[in-house]
């Protein structure tokens, strides 16, 4: 059977965190027109709290090269980059290098200074061409206009894995689950891909007896859920941060998330660059105005030019909709306001 029928029959999603239908990309960069086509293997794993690609290198690299080498021969491409963060590269590159033996796979090692932005996938384009690192406009997508304006497939390491276990027969709907934060067992685990959110932390005996909530698909950009929000398979790349109520104080929370995001904005666009930028600045404010703390992360979500300052009202937005709104007054003393006043601007 062709291999772009049976990915499509096993409805493999990607699994870089936006779980878009693999199928679905690889048929458009075989139609796409070009000369040349390339293959990217993004190995960047840039979130903090995911680690399930370097578990997936240390491994399985052969199941790795195997589905990027099926890739490079589905679409006759000219060349194959594995874009990998300098710490993998180091970790991993001598033993990936005897797999590859002599197929026109090489090593691309993301640049330390790209930060976050560097594991884009337009960012990292224009990292392997020398460019600056930033992202680009879309469309055109890589899939028709990606390395040097020619047609470029881009897939995560754990979907270049699950299309070799596809290609032998071996793919069993599981995916990799990377669980960290306030928990005894912390790693990663294979388990189904539709598993819900409370049996994963139930069967790896990670299920607090505390008060907690948990942050699903990434320390930085995932989404907030309470204690009683876990009936539902975990979203993106796949990870599951355990959060003690006890433990961490709202206003810390919210910080954290933004000195990661204020540290990794590459300054390309406004509302990114000057808002995150504000918001951070809010936080240490004796009073800070939460109406227009809610209106600059609307600004975000609204017209930020990529993923990554999309993403920054999520942790702070779920929070506070599925967790402080439930935690007791007394809990919350975000700079001493009242939790009515927040709560209000968050609606
Ligand atoms: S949202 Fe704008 S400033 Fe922020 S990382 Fe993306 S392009 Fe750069």
């Amino acid at each position: 059977m062709d291999i772009l029928v049976k990915i499509k029959k096993a409805g493999l999603v990607g699994r870089g965190g936006a779980s878009f239908p693999v199928a679905d990309k690889w048929k458009a960069v075989k139609k796409a027109k070009g000369a040349k086509k390339y293959v990217v293997c993004n190995a960047s794993e840039g979130e903090p709290g995911v680690a399930k690609d370097s578990y997936i290198l240390e491994n399985f690299p052969e199941k790795v090269i195997g589905g990027i080498k099926i890739a490079i021969d589905f679409l006759k491409a000219k060349k194959a980059y594995i874009y990998i963060n300098h710490n993998y590269h180091k970790k991993f590159s001598k033993n990936l290098i005897k797999i590859i033996d002599k197929a026109p796979i090489e090593f691309f090692i993301k640049p330390i200074e790209s930060g976050y932005i560097g594991g884009e996938e337009s960012s990292m384009l224009n990292a392997i061409e020398g460019k600056r690192i930033e992202p680009r406009l879309r469309p055109p997508f890589p899939q028709t206009s990606g390395l040097w304006g020619c047609p470029t497939l881009i897939n995560n390491v754990e979907t270049f894995y699950n299309v070799s276990l596809v290609a032998l027969n071996q793919y069993k709907k599981e995916r990799f689950y990377t669980i960290s934060g306030d928990c005894l067992w912390t790693g990663v685990f294979l388990f189904p891909d539709n598993w819900t959110i409370e049996k994963i932390l139930k069967e790896t005996k990670n299920y607090p007896r505390f008060p907690f909530f948990v942050q699903v698909g990434g320390e930085a950009s995932g989404e907030v859920l309470g204690s009683r929000q876990l009936r539902q398979p975990v979203s993106g790349a796949g990870s599951i941060t355990v959060y003690s109520m006890m433990k961490h104080k709202p206003e810390n929370l919210i910080k954290s998330w933004l000195d990661f995001f204020l540290n990794e904005s590459c300054g390309k666009c406004t509302p990114c660059r000057e808002g995150v930028y504000r918001l951070r600045e809010m936080m240490d404010l004796p009073n800070p105005d939460w109406q227009l703390f809610s209106e600059l992360l609307t600004n975000l979500e609204e017209i930020a030019f990529c993923g990554l300052g999309i993403v920054v009202p999520v942790p702070i937005k779920s929070y506070l909709n599925n967790v402080l709104v439930k935690m007791p007054a007394s809990k919350i003393n975000l700079r001493k306001l009242d939790k009515k006043t927040i709560c209000e601007c968050f609606r």
